[in-house]
Protein backbone atom coordinates (compact mmCIF):
# COMPACT_ATOMS: atom_id res chain seq x y z
CA UNK A 1 0.00 0.00 0.00
CA UNK A 2 1.67 3.21 -0.82
CA UNK A 3 0.30 6.65 0.67
CA UNK A 4 1.39 9.24 -1.56
CA UNK A 5 1.26 13.07 0.23
CA UNK A 6 1.20 15.96 -1.71
CA UNK A 7 1.49 19.16 0.09
CA UNK A 8 1.71 22.63 -1.80
CA UNK A 9 -1.64 22.14 -3.68
CA UNK A 10 -5.18 21.25 -3.32
CA UNK A 11 -5.34 19.97 -7.06
CA UNK A 12 -4.78 16.75 -6.81
CA UNK A 13 -6.45 15.38 -9.87
CA UNK A 14 -3.52 15.59 -12.63
CA UNK A 15 -1.27 13.48 -10.19
CA UNK A 16 -4.03 11.16 -9.47
CA UNK A 17 -4.45 10.21 -13.32
CA UNK A 18 -0.52 9.71 -13.47
CA UNK A 19 -0.62 7.40 -10.27
CA UNK A 20 -3.38 5.47 -11.72
CA UNK A 21 -1.44 4.19 -14.66
CA UNK A 22 1.24 2.49 -11.87
CA UNK A 23 -0.94 1.41 -9.66
CA UNK A 24 -4.95 0.23 -8.89
CA UNK A 25 -6.70 2.61 -6.68
CA UNK A 26 -6.82 -0.60 -3.79
CA UNK A 27 -2.98 -0.01 -4.06
CA UNK A 28 -2.69 3.68 -2.94
CA UNK A 29 -3.85 6.30 -0.74
CA UNK A 30 -3.38 10.06 -1.91
CA UNK A 31 -3.46 12.61 0.77
CA UNK A 32 -3.60 16.28 -0.05
CA UNK A 33 -2.44 19.07 1.73
CA UNK A 34 -4.95 19.63 4.07
CA UNK A 35 -6.21 16.15 4.80
CA UNK A 36 -3.55 15.30 7.58
CA UNK A 37 -6.56 14.67 9.90
CA UNK A 38 -7.86 12.23 7.36
CA UNK A 39 -4.18 10.24 7.33
CA UNK A 40 -4.09 8.76 10.06
CA UNK A 41 -7.31 7.78 9.81
CA UNK A 42 -7.26 5.69 6.08
CA UNK A 43 -3.45 4.07 7.43
CA UNK A 44 -4.96 0.28 7.98
CA UNK A 45 -4.67 -0.63 11.66
CA UNK A 46 -3.50 -3.78 12.77
CA UNK A 47 -6.13 -6.38 12.85
CA UNK A 48 -8.55 -4.30 10.33
CA UNK A 49 -7.55 -6.72 7.84
CA UNK A 50 -4.51 -5.25 6.24
CA UNK A 51 -2.30 -5.79 9.25
CA UNK A 52 0.66 -7.48 7.09
CA UNK A 53 0.44 -4.97 4.65
CA UNK A 54 3.63 -2.71 4.59
CA UNK A 55 2.91 0.65 4.09
CA UNK A 56 5.07 2.83 1.08
CA UNK A 57 5.24 6.25 1.76
CA UNK A 58 6.05 9.02 -0.63
CA UNK A 59 5.93 12.93 -0.25
CA UNK A 60 6.04 15.46 -2.63
CA UNK A 61 5.95 19.04 -2.96
CA UNK A 62 4.35 21.62 -5.22
CA UNK A 63 6.33 24.81 -5.75
CA UNK A 64 4.65 25.89 -9.42
CA UNK A 65 5.87 23.11 -11.29
CA UNK A 66 3.31 20.42 -11.56
CA UNK A 67 5.60 18.71 -14.57
CA UNK A 68 8.53 18.23 -11.92
CA UNK A 69 6.51 16.49 -9.30
CA UNK A 70 4.62 14.19 -12.02
CA UNK A 71 8.39 13.03 -12.93
CA UNK A 72 9.29 12.70 -9.43
CA UNK A 73 6.19 10.46 -8.68
CA UNK A 74 6.95 8.69 -12.15
CA UNK A 75 10.80 8.31 -11.17
CA UNK A 76 9.50 6.42 -7.86
CA UNK A 77 6.49 4.89 -8.65
CA UNK A 78 8.52 3.17 -11.98
CA UNK A 79 11.36 2.14 -9.36
CA UNK A 80 8.79 0.78 -6.99
CA UNK A 81 6.48 -1.12 -9.18
CA UNK A 82 8.95 -2.00 -11.92
CA UNK A 83 6.51 -0.46 -14.67
CA UNK A 84 7.65 1.82 -17.07
CA UNK A 85 4.72 3.85 -18.91
CA UNK A 86 5.61 4.61 -22.39
CA UNK A 87 3.90 7.63 -22.39
CA UNK A 88 5.77 9.15 -19.19
CA UNK A 89 4.10 11.40 -17.60
CA UNK A 90 1.57 12.62 -19.95
CA UNK A 91 -2.15 11.75 -18.58
CA UNK A 92 -3.79 13.80 -21.59
CA UNK A 93 -6.13 12.15 -24.46
CA UNK A 94 -4.23 14.20 -26.93
CA UNK A 95 -0.36 14.35 -27.42
CA UNK A 96 -0.12 15.16 -31.35
CA UNK A 97 -1.85 17.78 -30.24
CA UNK A 98 0.77 18.89 -27.60
CA UNK A 99 3.49 18.27 -30.11
CA UNK A 100 2.10 20.44 -32.71
CA UNK A 101 1.83 22.73 -30.19
CA UNK A 102 5.83 22.82 -29.36
CA UNK A 103 6.70 22.30 -32.94
CA UNK A 104 4.58 24.96 -34.84
CA UNK A 105 3.21 27.25 -31.78
CA UNK A 106 -0.27 27.87 -31.56
CA UNK A 107 -1.10 27.81 -35.70
CA UNK A 108 1.00 28.04 -38.42
CA UNK A 109 0.13 26.95 -42.03
CA UNK A 110 1.37 23.58 -43.53
CA UNK A 111 2.84 25.48 -46.78
CA UNK A 112 4.23 28.78 -44.68
CA UNK A 113 7.47 30.03 -46.12
CA UNK A 114 9.52 27.58 -43.09
CA UNK A 115 12.27 26.10 -44.14
CA UNK A 116 12.85 22.42 -43.56
CA UNK A 117 15.87 22.99 -41.74
CA UNK A 118 13.32 25.37 -39.29
CA UNK A 119 11.83 22.16 -39.47
CA UNK A 120 14.24 19.61 -38.70
CA UNK A 121 15.37 22.19 -35.53
CA UNK A 122 12.03 22.50 -34.15
CA UNK A 123 11.03 18.42 -34.46
CA UNK A 124 13.92 17.80 -32.98
CA UNK A 125 12.90 20.55 -30.38
CA UNK A 126 9.86 18.70 -29.24
CA UNK A 127 11.71 15.42 -29.50
CA UNK A 128 13.97 16.83 -26.32
CA UNK A 129 10.70 18.22 -25.01
CA UNK A 130 8.99 14.91 -24.88
CA UNK A 131 11.82 13.18 -23.61
CA UNK A 132 13.38 15.64 -21.06
CA UNK A 133 10.12 17.12 -19.98
CA UNK A 134 7.31 14.44 -20.82
CA UNK A 135 9.75 11.13 -19.94
CA UNK A 136 8.31 9.41 -23.63
CA UNK A 137 9.71 6.55 -24.70
CA UNK A 138 11.66 7.03 -28.23
CA UNK A 139 8.53 4.62 -30.01
CA UNK A 140 5.88 7.28 -29.05
CA UNK A 141 7.88 10.23 -29.46
CA UNK A 142 8.42 8.90 -33.03
CA UNK A 143 4.80 7.92 -33.05
CA UNK A 144 3.22 11.38 -32.57
CA UNK A 145 6.11 13.00 -34.87
CA UNK A 146 4.90 11.19 -37.34
CA UNK A 147 1.53 11.21 -36.62
CA UNK A 148 1.61 14.71 -36.88
CA UNK A 149 3.41 14.94 -40.19
CA UNK A 150 1.05 12.83 -42.08
CA UNK A 151 -1.70 15.42 -40.95
CA UNK A 152 -0.09 18.29 -42.15
CA UNK A 153 0.86 16.80 -45.84
CA UNK A 154 -3.11 15.05 -45.99
CA UNK A 155 -5.70 17.23 -44.05
CA UNK A 156 -3.39 20.58 -43.59
CA UNK A 157 -5.03 22.93 -41.55
CA UNK A 158 -8.37 23.89 -40.74
CA UNK A 159 -9.15 26.77 -43.29
CA UNK A 160 -10.70 30.31 -41.69
CA UNK A 161 -14.16 30.25 -40.36
CA UNK A 162 -14.55 26.08 -40.94
CA UNK A 163 -16.58 24.27 -39.62
CA UNK A 164 -17.65 20.34 -38.41
CA UNK A 165 -20.92 19.42 -37.88
CA UNK A 166 -21.59 16.37 -35.50
CA UNK A 167 -25.22 14.94 -35.49
CA UNK A 168 -26.11 12.67 -32.87
CA UNK A 169 -28.44 9.15 -33.02
CA UNK A 170 -28.64 8.13 -29.54
CA UNK A 171 -30.26 4.79 -30.43
CA UNK A 172 -28.76 1.04 -31.02
CA UNK A 173 -30.24 -2.15 -31.00
CA UNK A 174 -28.94 -3.35 -28.08
CA UNK A 175 -26.94 -2.43 -25.24
CA UNK A 176 -23.38 -3.83 -25.38
CA UNK A 177 -21.33 -4.67 -22.21
CA UNK A 178 -19.09 -2.35 -22.19
CA UNK A 179 -21.09 1.00 -23.53
CA UNK A 180 -20.74 3.98 -21.72
CA UNK A 181 -22.15 6.44 -24.40
CA UNK A 182 -25.35 7.86 -25.26
CA UNK A 183 -27.52 4.74 -26.31
CA UNK A 184 -31.20 3.67 -26.11
CA UNK A 185 -32.92 1.40 -27.45
CA UNK A 186 -36.72 2.19 -28.15
CA UNK A 187 -39.32 2.02 -30.80
CA UNK A 188 -39.96 3.78 -33.91
CA UNK A 189 -42.33 5.90 -32.48
CA UNK A 190 -40.04 7.23 -29.96
CA UNK A 191 -37.31 7.54 -33.03
CA UNK A 192 -39.74 9.50 -34.59
CA UNK A 193 -40.27 12.33 -31.71
CA UNK A 194 -36.43 12.37 -31.94
CA UNK A 195 -35.95 13.46 -35.29
CA UNK A 196 -38.54 15.53 -34.97
CA UNK A 197 -37.28 17.66 -32.51
CA UNK A 198 -33.46 17.42 -34.24
CA UNK A 199 -35.09 18.61 -37.10
CA UNK A 200 -35.57 21.73 -35.60
CA UNK A 201 -32.22 21.94 -34.37
CA UNK A 202 -30.87 21.17 -37.82
CA UNK A 203 -33.51 23.98 -39.32
CA UNK A 204 -32.03 26.79 -36.65
CA UNK A 205 -28.30 25.87 -37.03
CA UNK A 206 -28.13 25.81 -40.49
CA UNK A 207 -29.73 29.36 -41.03
CA UNK A 208 -27.29 30.56 -38.05
CA UNK A 209 -24.11 29.26 -39.46
CA UNK A 210 -24.54 30.56 -42.83
CA UNK A 211 -25.34 34.01 -41.15
CA UNK A 212 -22.15 33.30 -39.62
CA UNK A 213 -19.96 32.94 -42.35
CA UNK A 214 -19.15 28.92 -41.46
CA UNK A 215 -18.44 26.50 -44.46
CA UNK A 216 -18.64 22.88 -43.85
CA UNK A 217 -15.94 20.92 -44.19
CA UNK A 218 -16.72 17.56 -42.62
CA UNK A 219 -20.06 15.85 -41.31
CA UNK A 220 -20.52 13.30 -39.06
CA UNK A 221 -23.42 11.14 -37.72
CA UNK A 222 -22.41 9.49 -34.64
CA UNK A 223 -24.42 7.89 -31.78
CA UNK A 224 -25.73 5.55 -30.45
CA UNK A 225 -25.83 3.77 -33.83
CA UNK A 226 -27.00 6.26 -36.66
CA UNK A 227 -28.36 3.76 -39.30
CA UNK A 228 -30.90 2.54 -36.05
CA UNK A 229 -33.64 4.61 -37.68
CA UNK A 230 -35.98 3.12 -40.89
CA UNK A 231 -34.36 4.08 -44.18
CA UNK A 232 -37.16 6.85 -44.87
CA UNK A 233 -36.77 8.59 -41.37
CA UNK A 234 -33.07 8.58 -42.61
CA UNK A 235 -33.43 9.73 -46.24
CA UNK A 236 -35.75 13.08 -44.25
CA UNK A 237 -32.55 13.99 -42.07
CA UNK A 238 -30.60 13.59 -44.87
CA UNK A 239 -32.66 15.88 -47.14
CA UNK A 240 -32.86 17.90 -43.76
CA UNK A 241 -28.83 18.44 -43.69
CA UNK A 242 -28.95 19.22 -47.45
CA UNK A 243 -31.65 22.22 -47.26
CA UNK A 244 -30.40 23.50 -44.29
CA UNK A 245 -26.73 23.65 -44.61
CA UNK A 246 -24.59 24.66 -47.27
CA UNK A 247 -22.91 21.50 -47.86
CA UNK A 248 -21.25 21.47 -51.63
CA UNK A 249 -17.79 22.53 -50.30
CA UNK A 250 -17.36 19.48 -47.92
CA UNK A 251 -14.75 17.42 -47.97
CA UNK A 252 -15.98 14.36 -46.07
CA UNK A 253 -19.55 12.73 -44.96
CA UNK A 254 -19.27 10.06 -42.31
CA UNK A 255 -22.13 8.27 -41.02
CA UNK A 256 -21.17 5.75 -38.11
CA UNK A 257 -23.25 2.85 -39.50
CA UNK A 258 -21.15 0.89 -36.68
CA UNK A 259 -23.57 -2.02 -35.80
CA UNK A 260 -23.54 -4.07 -38.68
CA UNK A 261 -27.45 -5.40 -37.78
CA UNK A 262 -28.51 -2.16 -38.34
CA UNK A 263 -27.44 -2.12 -42.31
CA UNK A 264 -29.19 -2.63 -45.31
CA UNK A 265 -29.12 -2.60 -48.73
CA UNK A 266 -31.87 0.24 -48.69
CA UNK A 267 -30.51 2.10 -45.87
CA UNK A 268 -26.92 2.52 -47.62
CA UNK A 269 -28.68 3.49 -51.12
CA UNK A 270 -30.24 6.43 -48.94
CA UNK A 271 -26.70 7.40 -47.71
CA UNK A 272 -25.11 6.90 -50.96
CA UNK A 273 -27.60 9.41 -52.75
CA UNK A 274 -27.08 11.93 -50.16
CA UNK A 275 -23.97 12.09 -50.49
CA UNK A 276 -22.38 10.44 -47.62
CA UNK A 277 -18.95 8.86 -48.73
CA UNK A 278 -17.53 7.37 -45.81
CA UNK A 279 -19.19 4.91 -43.21
CA UNK A 280 -18.04 2.47 -40.44
CA UNK A 281 -18.86 -0.71 -40.02
CA UNK A 282 -17.75 -2.02 -36.87
CA UNK A 283 -16.73 -5.59 -35.67
CA UNK A 284 -14.80 -4.63 -33.28
CA UNK A 285 -13.83 -8.45 -33.12
CA UNK A 286 -14.72 -11.24 -35.59
CA UNK A 287 -15.49 -14.11 -33.19
CA UNK A 288 -19.16 -14.61 -32.29
CA UNK A 289 -18.85 -16.42 -28.96
CA UNK A 290 -17.10 -12.66 -28.01
CA UNK A 291 -19.79 -11.17 -29.57
CA UNK A 292 -22.79 -12.56 -27.79
CA UNK A 293 -20.46 -12.51 -24.62
CA UNK A 294 -20.23 -8.51 -24.87
CA UNK A 295 -23.82 -7.92 -25.97
CA UNK A 296 -23.56 -7.10 -29.57
CA UNK A 297 -26.24 -9.12 -30.93
CA UNK A 298 -24.78 -9.28 -34.49
CA UNK A 299 -22.92 -11.91 -36.24
CA UNK A 300 -19.56 -12.30 -37.84
CA UNK A 301 -21.77 -12.96 -41.09
CA UNK A 302 -23.27 -9.74 -40.83
CA UNK A 303 -20.20 -7.71 -40.68
CA UNK A 304 -19.04 -9.75 -43.86
CA UNK A 305 -22.58 -9.03 -45.46
CA UNK A 306 -22.15 -5.17 -44.03
CA UNK A 307 -18.65 -5.09 -45.95
CA UNK A 308 -20.04 -6.51 -49.25
CA UNK A 309 -22.96 -3.91 -49.42
CA UNK A 310 -20.96 -1.35 -48.55
CA UNK A 311 -18.87 -2.50 -51.42
CA UNK A 312 -21.13 -2.59 -53.95
CA UNK A 313 -22.89 0.51 -52.81
CA UNK A 314 -19.88 2.30 -53.55
CA UNK A 315 -18.71 4.15 -50.42
CA UNK A 316 -15.13 5.45 -51.50
CA UNK A 317 -14.20 4.69 -47.16
CA UNK A 318 -14.62 2.12 -45.26
CA UNK A 319 -13.71 2.30 -41.53
CA UNK A 320 -13.75 -0.94 -39.21
CA UNK A 321 -13.38 -0.56 -35.40
CA UNK A 322 -11.64 -3.07 -33.36
CA UNK A 323 -10.96 -3.66 -30.08
CA UNK A 324 -8.11 -4.64 -28.17
CA UNK A 325 -8.90 -6.61 -24.60
CA UNK A 326 -12.40 -7.45 -25.04
CA UNK A 327 -13.34 -9.81 -22.30
CA UNK A 328 -12.62 -13.59 -23.07
CA UNK A 329 -10.03 -13.03 -25.88
CA UNK A 330 -6.58 -13.80 -26.18
CA UNK A 331 -3.85 -12.94 -28.47
CA UNK A 332 -4.91 -15.10 -31.51
CA UNK A 333 -8.91 -14.28 -31.31
CA UNK A 334 -7.57 -10.66 -31.40
CA UNK A 335 -4.75 -11.39 -34.26
CA UNK A 336 -7.14 -13.55 -36.02
CA UNK A 337 -9.61 -10.47 -36.30
CA UNK A 338 -7.65 -8.18 -37.80
CA UNK A 339 -6.63 -10.56 -40.27
CA UNK A 340 -10.39 -10.82 -41.22
CA UNK A 341 -10.85 -7.25 -40.74
CA UNK A 342 -8.14 -6.32 -43.37
CA UNK A 343 -9.27 -8.95 -45.66
CA UNK A 344 -12.15 -7.41 -46.06
CA UNK A 345 -11.18 -4.56 -47.88
CA UNK A 346 -11.27 -1.84 -44.52
CA UNK A 347 -10.07 1.52 -45.88
CA UNK A 348 -9.34 2.51 -42.15
CA UNK A 349 -9.52 0.84 -39.07
CA UNK A 350 -9.80 2.28 -35.61
CA UNK A 351 -7.77 0.34 -33.35
CA UNK A 352 -9.80 0.88 -29.55
CA UNK A 353 -8.29 -0.22 -26.45
CA UNK A 354 -10.83 -1.41 -24.23
CA UNK A 355 -11.41 1.36 -21.34
CA UNK A 356 -13.87 0.77 -18.71
CA UNK A 357 -16.35 3.59 -18.02
CA UNK A 358 -18.11 3.46 -14.82
CA UNK A 359 -21.40 3.81 -16.34
CA UNK A 360 -20.32 0.64 -18.23
CA UNK A 361 -21.92 -3.06 -16.90
CA UNK A 362 -18.29 -4.56 -17.55
CA UNK A 363 -17.00 -1.90 -14.87
CA UNK A 364 -19.73 -3.10 -12.35
CA UNK A 365 -19.28 -6.56 -13.00
CA UNK A 366 -14.63 -6.13 -12.40
CA UNK A 367 -13.58 -3.03 -10.96
CA UNK A 368 -9.99 -4.01 -11.76
CA UNK A 369 -10.85 -5.63 -15.71
CA UNK A 370 -8.54 -2.64 -16.77
CA UNK A 371 -5.26 -3.58 -14.90
CA UNK A 372 -5.81 -6.99 -15.82
CA UNK A 373 -5.64 -6.70 -19.78
CA UNK A 374 -2.68 -3.96 -19.72
CA UNK A 375 -0.26 -6.29 -20.99
CA UNK A 376 -2.08 -8.32 -23.42
CA UNK A 377 -3.54 -4.88 -24.71
CA UNK A 378 -0.16 -3.77 -25.34
CA UNK A 379 0.62 -6.85 -27.18
CA UNK A 380 -2.08 -6.88 -29.14
CA UNK A 381 -1.44 -3.36 -30.32
CA UNK A 382 2.50 -3.84 -30.96
CA UNK A 383 1.00 -6.91 -33.08
CA UNK A 384 -1.63 -4.98 -35.08
CA UNK A 385 0.58 -1.66 -35.81
CA UNK A 386 3.38 -3.91 -37.49
CA UNK A 387 0.64 -6.00 -39.54
CA UNK A 388 -1.32 -3.08 -40.53
CA UNK A 389 2.14 -1.20 -41.75
CA UNK A 390 2.87 -4.40 -43.56
CA UNK A 391 -0.58 -3.90 -45.19
CA UNK A 392 0.32 -0.66 -46.19
CA UNK A 393 -1.88 0.72 -43.74
CA UNK A 394 -0.17 4.17 -41.86
CA UNK A 395 -1.62 6.37 -38.54
CA UNK A 396 -3.22 8.92 -38.99
CA UNK A 397 -4.93 9.98 -35.87
CA UNK A 398 -4.51 8.56 -32.46
CA UNK A 399 -6.00 9.60 -29.04
CA UNK A 400 -5.62 8.13 -25.36
CA UNK A 401 -8.20 7.15 -23.20
CA UNK A 402 -8.82 7.99 -19.77
CA UNK A 403 -9.60 4.94 -17.81
CA UNK A 404 -6.92 2.63 -20.01
CA UNK A 405 -4.32 1.70 -17.19
CA UNK A 406 -0.74 1.45 -18.28
CA UNK A 407 0.59 3.56 -21.13
CA UNK A 408 -2.42 2.74 -24.43
CA UNK A 409 -4.18 4.28 -27.04
CA UNK A 410 -6.44 4.17 -29.24
CA UNK A 411 -5.43 4.81 -33.18
CA UNK A 412 -6.62 5.33 -36.30
CA UNK A 413 -5.33 3.97 -39.91
CA UNK A 414 -5.54 4.09 -42.83
CA UNK A 415 -4.36 3.21 -46.53
CA UNK A 416 -3.87 5.69 -49.47
CA UNK A 417 -4.35 8.68 -47.75
CA UNK A 418 -8.07 7.99 -47.17
CA UNK A 419 -8.04 9.64 -43.38
CA UNK A 420 -11.08 11.25 -41.80
CA UNK A 421 -10.72 14.71 -41.66
CA UNK A 422 -13.21 15.07 -39.16
CA UNK A 423 -11.55 12.92 -36.42
CA UNK A 424 -8.57 14.68 -36.81
CA UNK A 425 -9.97 17.67 -36.44
CA UNK A 426 -11.83 16.71 -33.05
CA UNK A 427 -8.35 16.04 -31.92
CA UNK A 428 -6.53 19.02 -33.31
CA UNK A 429 -8.83 21.25 -31.32
CA UNK A 430 -8.06 23.90 -33.95
CA UNK A 431 -11.92 24.55 -35.95
CA UNK A 432 -15.48 25.05 -34.50
CA UNK A 433 -17.59 21.59 -33.50
CA UNK A 434 -21.33 22.02 -34.15
CA UNK A 435 -22.68 18.80 -32.31
CA UNK A 436 -26.35 18.55 -33.13
CA UNK A 437 -28.64 16.17 -31.05
CA UNK A 438 -28.87 14.56 -27.04
CA UNK A 439 -25.47 14.31 -26.08
CA UNK A 440 -23.81 16.85 -28.69
CA UNK A 441 -21.14 19.08 -27.17
CA UNK A 442 -20.07 22.03 -29.64
CA UNK A 443 -16.59 23.34 -29.25
CA UNK A 444 -16.29 27.24 -30.58
CA UNK A 445 -12.87 28.12 -31.46
CA UNK A 446 -11.72 31.29 -30.73
CA UNK A 447 -7.94 30.93 -32.54
CA UNK A 448 -6.80 34.28 -31.46
CA UNK A 449 -6.84 33.24 -28.09
CA UNK A 450 -6.41 29.13 -28.84
CA UNK A 451 -9.35 28.50 -26.85
CA UNK A 452 -12.34 26.68 -27.25
CA UNK A 453 -15.55 27.14 -25.23
CA UNK A 454 -17.68 24.42 -24.99
CA UNK A 455 -21.59 24.18 -25.28
CA UNK A 456 -23.74 21.25 -24.53
CA UNK A 457 -27.01 19.65 -25.36
CA UNK A 458 -28.59 17.46 -22.74
CA UNK A 459 -27.61 13.78 -23.04
CA UNK A 460 -30.65 12.29 -22.25
CA UNK A 461 -32.76 12.01 -25.14
CA UNK A 462 -36.00 12.55 -23.88
CA UNK A 463 -35.31 15.82 -22.19
CA UNK A 464 -33.32 16.90 -25.29
CA UNK A 465 -36.89 16.36 -27.19
CA UNK A 466 -38.80 18.02 -23.98
CA UNK A 467 -36.19 21.03 -23.76
CA UNK A 468 -35.10 21.41 -28.05
CA UNK A 469 -36.04 25.34 -27.54
CA UNK A 470 -33.65 26.01 -24.32
CA UNK A 471 -30.78 23.91 -26.61
CA UNK A 472 -31.51 26.19 -29.57
CA UNK A 473 -31.40 29.19 -27.15
CA UNK A 474 -28.26 27.95 -26.11
CA UNK A 475 -26.95 27.49 -29.39
CA UNK A 476 -27.80 31.27 -29.86
CA UNK A 477 -26.58 32.81 -27.56
CA UNK A 478 -22.94 30.97 -26.78
CA UNK A 479 -21.87 29.46 -30.06
CA UNK A 480 -23.33 31.55 -33.42
CA UNK A 481 -22.76 35.31 -33.44
CA UNK A 482 -20.01 35.56 -31.72
CA UNK A 483 -16.50 37.09 -32.83
CA UNK A 484 -13.57 34.53 -32.96
CA UNK A 485 -11.34 36.17 -35.62
S1 LIG B 1 -22.99 0.09 -30.53
FE1 LIG B 1 -21.70 1.59 -29.48
S2 LIG B 1 -23.13 3.15 -28.68
FE2 LIG B 1 -24.33 1.29 -29.20
S3 LIG B 1 -24.48 0.11 -27.31
FE3 LIG B 1 -22.70 -0.68 -28.42
S4 LIG B 1 -20.95 0.54 -27.66
FE4 LIG B 1 -22.84 1.62 -27.05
Amino acid sequence: MFEIRITGTDKLNPYEELIKVFLQPSEYRLIGADDDAKAGELIPKAGAGADSEAIIPLTYRFDGDSDAVKRQIYRDLEQHTGKSPKWGILTGIRPVKLAYELTYGQRRDASSDETAVDSTAARMRTDEILKERYLLHPAKRHLVQEILEYQRQTAGEPAERSLSVYLGIPFCPTRCLYCSFTSNQVGTPEIRRYLQALHREIEYAGAAAAEDGFRVESVYFGGGTPTTPDPDQLDRLLEAMERHFDLSQIREFTVEAGRPDTITEQKLAVLRAHGVDRISINPQSMHQRTLDRIGRRHTVLQTEEAFALAKAAGFDCINADLIAGLPGEDFPDFAQSLERVTALGADNITLHTLAVKRASRLKEMDENYNYKQEVLREEMLAHAAKRLREEGFAPYYLYRQKHTSGSTENIGYCREDKISVYNIRIMEERQSILALGAGGISKIWFPAENRLERIANVSNYEIYIDRIDEMIARKRAKFFGQTTR
